[in-house]
């Protein structure tokens, strides 16, 4: 980033006793903003979540303080309120903290919540959004979110949790209206999610293709229907970080592939 141009608008100031919510994008460090390399570069104190590339990490500064705070689904992690005070001490003790989640910080990450907690503190924040895994894995695996011929909305949704009565009337809603359906955290719940979505009158050969650990050296891409989708990723041995993109935009892939540069 050296090489900037002048014309390059200068960057904001970071003023000891901010703090900037910064998203990290899928993973691969090469698709960082602009403004995140920089605010990694001049933090004091980072403290990231799990699923932080360890390269990514590498653009702190030398002296900088590094802190994992991973929530990670059924391992033992610390409380959300265990964070924010952490990062509301760091801010309060005078430092530049960098609070870096994946993706984007307010997309399914709990940012909303820290950021609440942040101004309840009196804390001065500032969000530096990033690229949603749900977005831009399946961008790079050739699957364009919209386009005219399949699509003119797309639902982001997180299968976190168990399926009850509720939530399986919220799936079959979803399912009903025929928009494209991007699934995070979803892997463990997909096989009862996928039975709602056909109980509302999907059809059964509704491309589902999973993506996981996107643009990670690891990355798989597994293209199958949505009746079969949970057993396929069990057969498979599909883990976790993966998203979940079902629909017609799917199916553009194939068309795609032959010549995308850069897609598993
Ligand atoms: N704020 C993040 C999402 C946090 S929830 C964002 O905007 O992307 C964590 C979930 O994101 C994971 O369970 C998975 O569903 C998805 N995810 C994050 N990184 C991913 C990756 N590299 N590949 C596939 N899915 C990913």
């Amino acid at each position: 980033m050296d090489t900037l141009p002048a014309t390059f608008p200068a960057f904001p100031e970071f003023a000891a006793g901010e703090v900037w919510l910064v998203g990290a994008g899928p993973g691969d460090p090469r698709l960082l903003t602009v403004m995140a390399v920089h605010a990694l570069r001049v933090a004091d104190a980072i403290v990231h979540d799990a699923l932080i590339d360890a390269r990514i990490l590498d653009l702190a500064r030398v002296g900088a303080t590094i802190r994992s705070a991973g929530k990670r689904g059924g391992k033992p992690s610390p409380h959300q309120t265990d964070i924010n005070e952490q990062v509301i001490a760091l801010a309060r003790e005078g430092k530049k903290v960098v609070r870096l989640k994946g993706g984007d910080p307010f997309v399914f990450g709990r940012g909303g919540e820290e950021a609440v907690a942040l101004a309840r503190a009196g804390i001065p924040f500032r969000v530096v959004p990033g690229l949603t895994a749900g977005l831009s894995a399946a961008a790079l695996a050739g699957i364009p979110a919209t386009s005219r011929a399949t699509n003119h909305a797309i639902i982001l949704a997180t299968g976190h949790r168990a399926v009850d009565d509720r939530s399986a009337r919220e799936w079959e809603d979803m399912a009903r209206t025929g928009q494209p359906i991007v699934l995070y955290m979803s892997i463990s719940n997909l096989g009862d999610i996928a039975a709602a979505f056909l109980r509302a009158g999907m059809a059964p050969d509704t491309p589902a293709t999973i993506i996981a650990s996107a643009t990670y050296p690891g990355e798989r891409i597994l293209e199958t229907h949505i009746s079969t989708a949970s057993a396929d990723a069990k057969a498979h041995g599909i883990e976790p970080p993966a998203i979940v993109v079902i629909g017609s935009i799917a199916a553009l892939r194939a068309e795609l592939l032959p010549a995308l540069l850069g897609a598993a």
